[in-house]
């Protein structure tokens, strides 16, 4: 395992370069080790830099804000689709937008779980500040 230089832990962490690398699946410390084990599972630390990644407390946050995201999204959708052509079949209905937020939300939750892990990162919050847990350097 090759570590990148470590950085001290008051280091600046720029919350939007951190959350864009965990919106990514990288580790919001290297942008290069992947955030995640399985696909919503989170590594014990970075392969890559060795930054713990078990302090992340993302809880019930991804899901609520992709429920958000996908209900805007999806009914929306069904709104204009019903707006404009009001005679589709119901069956399109049915087959359509449950496909489709299945979908959106299987897409969208890794990616807002690594986002909240990178700001939570940034934040120093839940342990990620403390210099003495970073194992594996
Ligand atoms: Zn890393």
């Amino acid at each position: 395992m090759s570590l990148v230089e470590r950085k001290p832990c008051d280091a600046e962490r720029p919350a939007a370069t951190s959350m864009r690398r965990g919106l990514f699946g990288r580790c919001p410390r290297c942008g290069e080790g992947r955030i995640y084990r399985a696909y919503l599972k989170v590594a014990e630390h970075c392969t890559v830099c060795g930054e713990s990644l078990h302090h992340h407390r993302a809880d019930d946050a991804p899901p609520y804000l992709t429920i958000l995201i996908v209900g805007h999204i999806v009914v929306g959708l069904m709104l204009l689709v019903e707006t404009l052509k009001d005679d589709a079949p119901l069956w399109i209905h049915m087959a359509v937008w449950p496909t489709l937020a299945v979908l959106l939300s299987l897409w969208l939750l890794p990616l807002i779980k690594g986002a909240l892990i990178g700001y939570q990162w940034a934040l120093k919050m839940h342990g990620f500040g403390k210099e003495t847990d970073d194992a594996g350097a």
